[in-house]
């Protein structure tokens, strides 16, 4: 799950971790309001999308009087915010952070992330802060530093501040920067994060170390002993085929192909969209129905993936476990009248039960084409796509 920048800052801010002073809005009043309240002669007015890159695409302002506050939330507020993050049609501002100006004498860069294959959190710390870093980690990796933390003791004081001492941080601030490591890392810890980036971590011309953006993304399998960040959970930037399938209990993810697949278990989903792609196609989404689908899932799944416009064909890919064919094909009977395809369906099924669930599919007079194996399906529906 991802959370907004602001209340990335806020819980960082709980954790004793150096964030700017500033406050969510939710329209021009607000900002004006908080840029009040904040006080100062300098604001920054920062657009919070679940994405990156905001400051080139024109979602990051720094102002300097009250009426740059109020011009820069009403031409963010609503706004449609391209960055490389968002895809082409950009992610609709609903919400503003308006913070204190800070000075900044230097942008560094801190992130952390859990490396599967040491099976610990790394620390990765860089000079380079405030420019995308993955073109730092693909042109100059060695200016990217490193350190895997123990679980058993936390990130100690001495690799804190080896990293810090490494970005060329001198004493007191190297110091101050261990510390903010070590409250980041406890943060990231505690809530069962899966990312944080501090992009930029500044040290300021006054010579604090404080976060000036923050992401935070976290296992969703933890979420239910987290309840605090499970309330900052904002819909609105979720993608909407996606929230509607998790309501009806499908796993559905939404993909830039056109080839729609109905699977049963994950595995097989993947061997799925493996093959449509060895065969020239592109699937439009991963979709697992799990392994006791209802004909109302089935349904709901088949509407769910016609709501793409890309959509060319659907390859239904199941097999029969603990799910018998021919369930899965009165389901699938019953599915396709109500949403009443109209783009060619190629179905195949294994498994327990799969005569009679081939018989009923027959019967049915369904238009659709029967694969055996799941090179003749993928070969088939990737044909069909092309027409
Ligand atoms: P991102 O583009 O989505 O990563 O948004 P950031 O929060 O990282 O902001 C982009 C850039 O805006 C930063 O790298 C800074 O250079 C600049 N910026 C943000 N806040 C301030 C501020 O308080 N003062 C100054 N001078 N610049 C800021
Ligand atoms: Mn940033």
């Amino acid at each position: 799950m991802k959370v907004h920048e602001y209340q990335a800052k806020e819980l960082l801010r709980n954790r004793g971790v150096p964030v700017p002073r500033g406050e969510p809005c939710f329209n021009v009043g607000d900002a004006l309001r908080v840029a009040d309240d904040l006080g100062g002669d300098r604001w920054v007015v920062k657009a919070q999308i679940h994405a990156g890159g905001r400051g080139k695409g024109g979602g990051v302002k720094v102002v300097d009087s009250r009426d740059g506050v109020q011009e820069a939330a009403e031409e963010m507020l609503g706004m449609m915010l391209v960055t490389h993050q968002t895809g082409p049609t950009g992610q609709q501002v609903n919400r503003l952070l308006v913070e204190e100006g800070v000075d900044i004498a230097r942008e560094l860069y801190v992130g952390l992330v859990i490396d599967r294959s040491s099976q610990r959190v790394v620390v990765m710390a860089s000079a380079e802060g405030g420019t995308e870093i993955e073109d730092v980690a693909a042109r100059t990796p060695e200016k990217i530093f490193k350190a895997l933390v123990d679980p058993k003791f936390g990130l100690s004081q001495t690799d804190a501040l080896a990293l810090m001492e490494k970005l060329g941080l001198e004493e007191q601030q190297a110091k101050e920067g261990a510390k903010f490591l070590q409250r980041l890392f406890e943060a990231f810890w505690e809530t069962d994060a899966s990312l944080a980036e501090i992009n930029p971590l500044v040290v300021t011309s006054d010579n604090r170390v404080i976060a000036l953006d923050a992401k935070f993304n976290f296992d969703d399998n933890a979420l239910f002993r987290h309840p605090e960040i499970v309330a900052m959970r904002d819909t609105d930037e979720e993608d909407p085929a996606e929230l509607e399938a998790s309501a009806v209990g499908l796993s559905y993810i939404s993909l830039d192909g056109n080839i729609g697949c109905l699977v049963n278990g994950a595995g097989l989903a993947m061997a799925t969209m493996d093959i449509i792609k060895l065969y020239g196609g592109e699937p439009a989404n991963f979709l697992d129905v799990g392994g006791g689908a209802t004909t109302d899932q089935v349904t709901e799944a088949f509407k769910i993936m016609l709501r793409n416009p890309e959509l060319k064909a659907i390859l239904v890919n199941i097999f029969g476990g603990i799910m018998r064919c021919d369930v899965v094909a009165e389901g699938l009977v019953q599915a396709a009248q109500v949403v009443k395809l109209k783009i060619p369906l190629v179905v195949r099924l294994e498994g327990t039960n799969v005569e009679r669930g081939r018989e009923i599919l027959e019967k049915s007079g369904l238009d659709m084409i029967t694969a055996t194996t799941m090179d003749d399906a993928a070969e088939k529906v990737v044909s069909a796509a092309g027409k």
